[in-house]
């Protein structure tokens, strides 16, 4: 007689097939089974996904999100993953990547203004360039900041006190049952690296709205934020950049390295010594180093300075 377990797990699996059937009939687009996702995130680190699909258009991704719904099966979106840290366990459910949603254009303009049209497939570095190239101005900050602009989006990614939520005008998003919906910036509650979008709804894009400014001066903010950067932060290393999040008024950074973890380790994990709240890979890193590193760090912290470290990285899939 089969044990739970094993029940469980079959009916997983069985799930799993009629699904990816299904995908196969109706979905453009790339499909992997059981594909490493260490090879999808900037830590490469983290075990397989059952099924990683990489839709061409709307209608495939709503095939895809309306199919899953129907059998239960989980899903979550995948940028650039580049704030992820999965596990070696890998992750039960499909993983959707928006790769091919890369149009840039130009929605609407004024003398002054440009309301920009952005997928969610693109990448933010392509995006800053474009801006520096035209003279948009509003993002320069954001330079350096690897990533997809859904993955942007969703994490409200920021840097010398610029967020993506400052030149948002709306988003359009695909609910799990595949409906599609725009949201104003007024009805959203973006906070601290944190858009509040419930998890497994898919961005598809968002407006942004830039000035229009000389392009030289636009050139020459992107450059000194990316020298900035380039002095302060391993961007060479395998990351996930910033791993915990500024306690308020506080730099995280700052109070690790006050804790004295610069260079602490666990395995092939360690503190990096040019920043400390950058964790990064030696090499062999598994999930389960780089999580104990996580918790020595904001146990020292704790003891040192009374306060508990909040993670910014997103953590998922199962041991
Ligand atoms: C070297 C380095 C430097 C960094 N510097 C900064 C920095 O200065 N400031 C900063 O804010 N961050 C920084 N980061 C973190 C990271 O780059 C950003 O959070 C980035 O915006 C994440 O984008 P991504 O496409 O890689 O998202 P992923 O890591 O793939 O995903 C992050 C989250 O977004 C969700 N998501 C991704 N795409 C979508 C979508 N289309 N729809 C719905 N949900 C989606 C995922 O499900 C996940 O929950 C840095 C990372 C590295 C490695």
């Amino acid at each position: 007689m089969k044990g739970q377990a094993e029940d469980e797990g079959s009916g997983f699996s069985d799930k799993l097939e009629k699904l990816s059937a299904r995908i196969r009939e109706t979905v453009s687009g790339e499909i992997m089974m059981n594909e490493p996702l260490s090879k999808h995130t900037s830590l490469k680190i983290g075990g397989p996904v059952s099924m990683l699909v990489f839709p061409e258009d709307p209608m495939s991704l709503q095939n895809i999100l309306t199919a899953a719904a129907e059998e239960d099966v989980p899903v979550f979106m995948i940028g650039a993953g580049t704030n992820l840290l999965v596990k070696d366990g890998g992750v039960d459910g499909i993983a959707i990547s928006l790769d091919a949603f890369n149009q840039v254009r130009i929605a609407e303009e004024t003398d002054d203004s440009v309301t920009l049209f952005i997928g969610a497939g693109v990448s933010l570095g392509k995006l800053i360039n474009f801006t520096k190239e035209k003279g948009y101005s509003g993002i320069e900050a954001l330079a350096g900041i690897p990533g997809s602009f859904g993955g942007a989006v969703y994490m409200n990614a920021g840097s010398f006190g610029v967020e993506i939520k400052d030149v948002i005008v709306s988003i359009a998003i695909m609910n799990r049952y595949g409906k599609i919906a725009i949201l104003k910036m007024e009805n959203l509650r973006f906070s601290y690296r944190n858009s509040n979008l419930p998890e497994g709804l898919a961005i598809l894009s968002a407006n942004i709205k830039l000035r229009k400014a000389d392009a030289e001066e636009v050139q020459n903010k992107v450059s000194e934020c990316l020298q900035k950067k380039r002095l302060t932060q391993p961007l060479g290393e395998p990351s996930a950049g910033c791993v915990f999040k500024n306690p308020e008024a506080q730099s995280a950074g700052r109070l690790i390295e006050l804790a004295g973890c610069k260079g602490m380790r666990s395995g092939d994990a360690e503190v990096s010594w040019l920043h400390a709240n950058y964790l990064i890979n030696r090499g062999n890193a598994k999930s389960k180093d780089f999580i104990k590193l996580m918790d020595m760090v904001r146990d020292k912290v704790q003891e040192h300075s009374g306060i508990t470290l909040e993670p910014e990285i997103k953590i998922i899939g199962k041991n």
